[in-house]
């Protein structure tokens, strides 16, 4: 205390409101768009952009506003607070969302006219109580045994849905499902699952229910397997190129920010886990395990350093990588591509994902909130 009275002009300088960090996810808009056209001139109904987990970690709005330009007709998020994200920022297309604790406060639902899955008797009640009005999609469970209302569930579903739609309280204007092996198109769960949706809406009709949207197929279904598409396909992956062998639409770059030149024989990062085969230059890059970059994926992965794929040297830290630069002459401020469309034999997620023993859409969704996301909406103009 005494030594700051006594620098009495000491002031700060205004504090910057935000400082760019140069680990940059750049997001091509035009491709999202292309993507969600492809989805939508597959899917024998309307399509459905789900944007939930901050649009696969692209950034839900700027995805949602590509895939509409794109031509899906509505969105999908997981959670009340997604949504309204989307509300806040302008969007007006209609919106579903999945995914909520049985004493969920559905009031904003209604209050910005987001759509609700009801998966059980007790989510129904708490929807006609505290959203009056709202619409609802009764969602069932098609063999995931994950979400959705088992079969035994669906009968006195349906008939306290019925009831509540007669006095008022909710609108029926949809039934869900969600298959569990879609990416198998050969898999005996996907013609069990279209049969058990059959089910399900047939039950619902005698009921007396009349879901206008009928909708089972995500980003696989869509593109693989028809039968299943009913009125709407649900799909997310697809548009960021994570499935559907769709194009990625995001590249990871990061400048190196430390060079340095080693002996064949060097040891090099925790645990001194690799070493150097040869005389080599090491580069080092400041994102790590805590930016979604897979630790596990360290003896494998590989980054596009000058145009050439170079694999990583030693274990990923949690805010740093080293790269095994060989001789290529790189310096502080070469911009390495970590991945990307596959254009210039970048790796993609698709590289990753098996490197870290996951899917592309684990790596995608994982990237943490300092990388800057930045968006190419050119080709939307
Ligand atoms: C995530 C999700 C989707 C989207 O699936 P993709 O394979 O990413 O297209 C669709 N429906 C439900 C219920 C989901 O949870």
């Amino acid at each position: 205390m005494t030594h700051l009275a006594t620098v009495p002009d000491a002031v700060p300088p205004p504090f910057p409101r935000r400082v760019p960090t140069r680990t940059t996810l750049a997001v091509d808009l035009g491709a999202v768009a292309a993507n969600a056209r492809r989805l939508a001139d597959a899917a024998t109904g309307a399509l459905m952009a789900v944007v939930k987990a901050d649009g696969f970690g692209h950034g839900a709005v700027p995805i949602a506003r590509a895939a509409l330009a794109g031509g899906a007709g509505s969105l999908g998020v997981t959670g009340l607070a997604e949504a309204l994200t989307l509300r806040e920022a302008g969007l007006t297309a209609p919106i579903l969302s999945w995914l909520h604790p049985a004493d969920e406060d559905f009031g904003p639902a209604a209050q910005y006219d987001v759509e609700v899955a009801v998966p059980s008797a007790e989510h129904l009640d708490r929807v006609a109580r505290t959203a009056p009005g709202a619409a609802i999609h009764l969602q069932v469970d098609v063999g995931l045994a994950r979400d959705g209302a088992g079969p035994r569930q669906w009968g006195p579903l349906f008939a306290r849905a019925r009831l509540l739609e007669r006095a008022g309280r909710i609108r029926v204007v949809g039934l869900m499902g969600h298959l569990p092996c879609a990416d198998d198109p050969l898999h005996v769960s996907n013609a069990h699952g279209r049969r058990r949706f059959a089910a399900a809406l047939q039950l619902a009709r005698s009921c007396g229910l009349t879901p206008a949207q009928r909708h089972l197929a995500a980003t696989e279904a869509t593109l693989r397997d028809p039968l299943s598409h009913h009125t709407l396909s649900r799909c997310g992956a697809g548009l960021v190129g994570a499935a559907g062998r769709l194009r990625p639409v995001a590249n990871l770059t990061a400048p190196v920010v430390e060079v340095r030149r080693v002996r064949a024989g060097t040891p090099v990062g925790y645990g001194h886990a690799w070493t150097a085969p040869r005389d080599t230059t090491l580069a080092l890059l400041p994102l790590g395990y805590a930016d979604g970059l897979p630790r596990v994926a360290g003896p494998h992965a590989e980054v596009l350093v000058q145009g050439v794929r170079r694999p990583l040297a030693g274990r990923v830290s949690m805010d740093m990588t080293v790269v095994d630069a060989g001789d290529l002459p790189v310096v502080p401020g070469t911009p390495v591509t970590v991945f990307g469309p596959g254009d210039s034999g970048e790796p993609t997620i698709h590289d990753w994902g098996p490197w870290a023993h996951t899917l592309p859409h684990e790596i995608v969704t994982g990237l943490s909130r300092r990388i800057a996301r930045v968006y190419d909406a050119g080709a939307l103009r």
